[in-house]
């Protein structure tokens, strides 16, 4: 059973919907019984979730629209499976669910070098996608450490962050087109790509975010970017999170046009992270926090103004020690320092992430409240806090012996200091128990009527973001 979702059981799969489905259907869009991999069982977090009642993997728009409004007309309630990397529990399978999964809508076109522009199926990696904007000698503004598996369905579904938001922004700001197939099979296409178009409602930023709720995503029309000439990164000891929102405030100012990147890695992460890794310290300094920053400049002067700005801030105090990257392999270092943090801390149990986000001026305070808050629960609480302090995105995982009563008092410290219980990776099911806390009344009676509208039996996703 899963202990996640209230779902009565509701019987087995209608024979007679099976029995269309199969009709109209290639037989590697349905997969019934003991040929459906037990993977789709299982979340991100190896846990079990329920059997699909069957397994949807529709190949092209036309397959993906004829099995939603099937489902639909028999009252078969879905589940949309991307990746499976998102970690808010979304995609686990309820009771009674079949999953519709995109595996098959693979379909990735050609760079449009002059509009910057790839459309990309709902299934296709996001690897595959930065993949194809480098060979066109171009880039793909996000990243994230699940690139290989996360797709750009499932991107644009949680509307991805990341690592290189304060340069390129949201997922939604890489979306120049977009198709989506509601509920009842009607295909909403706007793949023109149009930088202006006014011409009433811009439907498909309903789809971004919305978790799978309100529609599943079909295809992407992406932007890409120029490709910087040069990269370069710098692993900075400092003496306090003021002291890092500051180097923050001072290279966004010095650097506008080049900062691409600010990670914040607290103690507990860096050292952690380190020993997970095996290698040696980058830096001989230890200290209370760590930022990880990057440039992406048109040419070397860019990194070279990195080095002399950090200088700056070591002779003012504001940073204790730094190292710049000076090799290729130095640079994927120090970013491999940075992604062993969630692999790092998912080599232990206990564990509790919370992926919040706080207005970067009460970061600080809320880091010192939260702390307070959680220690009378657990004395013995450890903290391997790290994120993108660029913006104001924390990954706060703790390892406590009271998950619940620690998740309770981390959302009312974010609540208190006027952030967002989740900054990127959704409500989904694990955290709808907080969602007054970040959204109000108002907000969520809305959300509810675009529900009803867009899938009036509730078949996408249901009791995900909401019951
Ligand atoms: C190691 C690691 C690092 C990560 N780092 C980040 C990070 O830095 N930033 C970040 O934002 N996230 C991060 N994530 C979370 C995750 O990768 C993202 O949420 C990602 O966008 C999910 O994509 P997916 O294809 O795996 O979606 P899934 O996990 O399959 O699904 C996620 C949600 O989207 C829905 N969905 C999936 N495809 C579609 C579709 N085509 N149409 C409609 N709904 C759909 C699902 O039903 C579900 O609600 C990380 C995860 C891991 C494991």
């Amino acid at each position: 059973m899963n202990e996640h979702f209230d779902t009565p059981d509701i019987g087995a799969a209608d024979p007679a919907l099976l029995r269309r489905l199969a009709e109209a259907l290639p037989a590697a869009a349905l997969l019934t019984g003991a040929a459906i991999d037990p993977r789709y069982q299982f979340d991100r977090r190896g846990r079990f979730s329920a059997t699909p009642r069957f397994l949807l993997r529709p190949g092209t728009t036309g397959e993906l629209s004829i099995a939603l409004r099937l489902c639909e007309e028999h009252g078969q309630p879905l589940v949309v499976h991307g990746g499976r990397t998102g970690l808010s529990g979304a995609h686990r399978i309820a009771t009674g669910e079949a999953v519709l999964s995109t595996e098959r809508l693979t379909a990735l076109g050609a760079v449009d070098a002059a509009a910057g522009t790839l459309e990309a199926g709902a299934g296709v990696a996001l690897q595959a996608v930065q993949e194809a904007a480098e060979a066109a000698d171009l880039m793909f503004g996000v990243d994230i450490g699940a690139r290989g598996s996360a797709t750009i369905g499932g991107n644009v579904a949680t509307n991805a962050g990341g690592i290189r938001v304060l340069r390129y922004g949201m997922f939604r700001a890489q979306v120049a087109g977009l198709e989506a197939v509601l509920a009842d099979g009607t295909v909403l296409s706007s793949m023109r790509g149009l930088e202006k178009d006014n011409s009433g409602y811009d439907l498909r930023q309903l789809f971004i975010g919305s978790e799978g709720t309100l529609g599943v995503v079909s295809r992407v029309l992406l932007r890409l970017h120029p490709r910087p000439e040069a990269e370069a990164n710098a692993l900075v000891a400092v003496p306090s999170v003021e002291a890092a929102v500051a180097l923050h405030d001072r290279l966004r100012r010095l650097l506008p046009s080049t900062l691409s990147a600010f990670e914040l890695l607290l103690d507990g992460a860096f050292e952690g992270a380190l020993a997970h890794m095996g290698t040696p310290r980058p830096l001989s300094t230890r200290a209370p926090v760590y930022v990880l920053c990057e440039v992406q400049a048109p040419d070397a002067a860019g990194e070279a103004r990195l080095a002399e700005v950090l200088m700056e801030a070591l002779e003012e105090g504001l940073a204790l020690d730094a190292v710049v990257s000076q090799s290729r392999r130095e640079f994927l270092a120090l970013w491999a320092l940075r992604e062993a943090c969630p692999e790092f801390v998912r080599a232990h149990d206990g564990i509790l992430g919370c992926d919040v986000s706080v207005p970067r001026g009460r970061m600080a305070a809320f880091l010192t409240a939260a702390r307070a808050a959680l220690l009378p629960i657990d004395p013995a609480t450890l903290f391997f806090v790290f994120g993108h302090i660029g913006d104001g995105n924390l990954h706060y995982v703790i390892r406590t012996a009271d998950r619940a009563a620690a998740a309770e008092a981390i959302y009312r410290q974010v609540a208190a200091h006027g952030g967002s219980i989740s900054a990127e990776h959704g409500i989904g099911v694990d955290k709808k128990p907080w969602l007054a806390l970040s959204r109000s009344t108002a907000e969520i009676a809305a959300m509810r009527r675009l529900k009803a509208a867009f899938d009036p039996r509730a078949i996408l996703n249901r009791g995900r973001i909401f019951d």
